[in-house]
């Protein structure tokens, strides 16, 4: 068996005595002995290492919903994996402990690609979310567990922070992916979460364009990325790409350095979605509240409920597979 404290990264190249590590924006210099800006990667004298390789923190049975994905296999259970380490430092991080922590200080589990296989089978699992922390600094065990799962669909919950290479590779392996755009200013984007909006919304569109399913997440935080003309521009740059992308207005929860900041309004949430709705998309939702009737898929034809939900739960009855069981519009659906 390969070593597992020493599973060589992908995507970096030597320079001066030292690494830089071109897995994602952020582009760390990182001399031999020390971390990149994530916790993930680690200079050895000879090369750079992929330190969380296999490394789990987290692990649990959710319904896909959860994930925020509606147009993705409705009323499916997937199962949630995670390590630590993260490429961005949101101001409200939520998963914290988890994010901002390298492997040593946070208890985790190694559990090779072949193991984490064997779960799935024995947790009857067809689908397998990489969440809790960010994903794409688990590149190489996500690729590697693709490579000996390809029967297992794959998912990821992202920031969607990293280079367009190693994002072409996942393209060819992931099945959906949900991504967060943490606001649609620039400089709120940069201060909130120290990455360029810009770079997000360039994955975004390679995604969409590569023709994987994907659904975007803005979680609304009052006073800080929820100006009327902030969420329009938003929603009109989402149209651009396509009207049928699925958008999720989360709610905000107060949580670490943002615990002064208070919760979203649910009114504000609604007007989230108005806006989107106004602004011709076709799938618009809200997300973290219990509020009937702001969840369900409607069919944009002839205005029938194809998926009806409330909280993580789904009842996808009036789906055809992937169209309206009414008049069979395509829904923008992957069952
Ligand atoms: S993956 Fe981590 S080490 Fe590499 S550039 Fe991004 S933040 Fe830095
Ligand atoms: S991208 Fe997600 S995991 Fe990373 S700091 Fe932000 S909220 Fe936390």
């Amino acid at each position: 068996m390969a070593n597992i404290d020493r599973v060589e990264a992908r995507y970096y190249r030597r320079t001066e005595g030292a690494f830089v590590c071109e897995l994602c924006q952020q582009k760390c210099f990182i001399r031999p002995g020390e971390f990149g800006y994530c916790g993930t990667r680690r200079a050895d004298e000879d090369i750079l290492v992929s330190n969380s390789y296999g490394k789990i923190s987290s692990l649990s049975v959710d319904p896909i919903e959860r994930m925020n994905l509606y147009h993705y296999r409705p009323h499916s259970k997937c199962l949630s994996v995670g390590s630590v380490g993260c490429n961005m430092n949101c101001q409200y991080c939520r998963n914290y402990s988890f994010a901002k922590l390298t492997i040593g200080k946070k208890r985790a589990t190694y559990k090779s690609p072949e193991e984490l296989l064997e779960m799935c089978r024995e947790e009857d699992m067809g689908i397998v979310c990489f969440t809790y922390n960010e994903p794409m600094v688990w590149f190489e065990y996500i690729m590697d567990f693709a490579r000996i799962a390809p029967d297992v669909h794959i998912v990821l919950m992202t920031n969607g922070l990293v280079n367009d290479g190693p994002l072409r590779e996942l393209c060819e392996v992931v099945d959906a992916f949900c991504i967060d755009i943490k606001a649609f200013d620039r400089t709120t984007h940069k201060r909130l979460c120290e990455a360029e909006l810009s770079e997000i919304l360039a994955t975004a569109r390679n995604v969409f364009d590569r023709g994987v399913h994907m659904e975007l997440n803005y979680l609304v935080i009052p006073g800080v990325n929820d100006s009327e003309d902030e969420i329009r521009r938003f929603c009109g740059w989402v149209k651009e790409i396509s009207e049928d992308v699925p958008v999720h207005f989360s709610r905000f929860q107060p949580d670490y350095q943002m615990r002064d900041t208070p919760l979203t309004p649910v009114e504000e949430l609604l007007r989230c979605r108005e806006i989107g709705m106004e602004t011709g998309l076709n799938y618009v939702y809200v997300g973290n509240t219990l509020v009937d009737d702001v969840d369900d898929t409607i069919c944009p034809e002839c205005g029938e409920i194809a998926v009806r939900r409330l909280g993580y739960s789904a009842n996808p009855s009036g789906l055809d597979g992937d169209r309206c069981a009414k008049c069979g519009r395509h829904l923008h659906m992957v069952r």
